[in-house]
């Protein structure tokens, strides 16, 4: 049989075969090799004559995140406000870029759109859009577009990310329509959060699956190559090309997204986050965001 592992806990692991749970063990033989099972693994599993399960196979990820540590995540939605707490651009863009180097699919969710008027929201909604990400207005404490991230789920296995107090787990509370996380203001959670380490489960929602711990806790990223930054903007990705096919839009001479960027075709603010990051890892200085 194959199914998913969504929970492991000292060495046993729940995998999910359609609607059913099986608890594995592993085999002795994957105690000697390199690769040790992930929540979010697709396994293939046998179940023995007392009905134990036992994981025979990993199949191959499609994408690894290590905080927190979860197999084939294929969707994030980065969930920020424009309000309480204010938008901070830059870190925004960060997260972005963090997971488009994950490979994963993004979709950004602004939370507490009561408190905002509409005058307040359009440049960032556009920005985004331009970019060619989707965005979704939500309240989720008035339940307002908690449908259309219900079926954003469906189908997917998808991490929450962003800064804390914008409303994570009041909306994966108000999607699963019971308390699967504390929520909370920003104080008491990051108090609570020092003294507590857990491991990561998958929640099941429909056919979809949530990984129970924002995504990105750490937003270091200075493991990252200097060459790689410019391919987590897909706004650069324009159909002129650069003089030097490896172009980092840098300092180089006849780069297209330079010339872009000064006709507006790609927005400035999003190519000086790019300019900072990349000077930040060239000079290998670190500051918190
Ligand atoms: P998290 O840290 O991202 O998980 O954020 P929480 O879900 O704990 O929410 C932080 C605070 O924002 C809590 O006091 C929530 O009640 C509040 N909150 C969450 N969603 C909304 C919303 O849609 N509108 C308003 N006004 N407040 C919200
Ligand atoms: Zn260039």
């Amino acid at each position: 049989m194959e199914g998913i592992i969504i929970k492991g806990v000292g060495g046993l692991y729940t995998v999910k075969v359609g609607k059913e749970h099986y608890v594995c063990k592993v085999r002795g033989k994957f105690r000697y090799t390199k690769v040790t099972p992930m929540v979010g693994d697709r396994v293939s599993i046998i179940l023995e004559e007392n009905d134990e399960g036992v994981i025979e196979k990993i199949h191959e990820r499609t994408t690894e995140l290590i905080r927190p540590v979860v197999a084939n995540v294929n969707q994030a939605l980065v969930f920020f406000t424009i309000k309480h707490p204010d938008l901070n651009h830059n870190l925004l863009y960060k997260f972005l870029l963090l997971c488009e180097y994950n490979n994963l699919d993004i979709v950004v969710c602004f939370n507490k759109m009561d408190l905002v008027g509409e005058e307040d929201n359009s440049t960032i909604i556009k920005i985004l859009r331009d970019v060619g990400y989707e965005v979704i207005e939500v309240a989720a404490k008035e339940g307002v577009n908690i449908d259309a991230i219900r079926g954003k789920i469906e189908n997917n296995i998808s991490v929450f990310c962003g800064p804390s107090g914008v409303g994570k787990s009041t909306t994966l509370n108000s999607i699963a329509n019971r308390k699967l996380m504390e929520t909370g203001e920003i104080s008491d959670r990051s108090k609570r959060g020092k003294h507590t380490t857990r491991h990561s489960e998958l929640i099941e929602y429909g056919n979809g699956l949530i990984v129970d711990t924002p995504g990105f806790s750490s937003l270091d990223l200075s493991f990252m190559d200097v060459d790689e930054v410019k391919e987590c903007f897909p706004d650069f990705h324009i159909e002129e090309n650069c003089k030097f096919s490896n172009c980092n839009h840098y300092k180089e001479p006849g780069c297209a997204v330079k010339k872009a960027v000064e006709s507006g075709e790609i927005n400035k603010e999003r190519y000086e986050f790019y300019i900072y990051t990349l000077e930040e890892l060239i000079n290998g200085r670190k500051k918190k965001w």
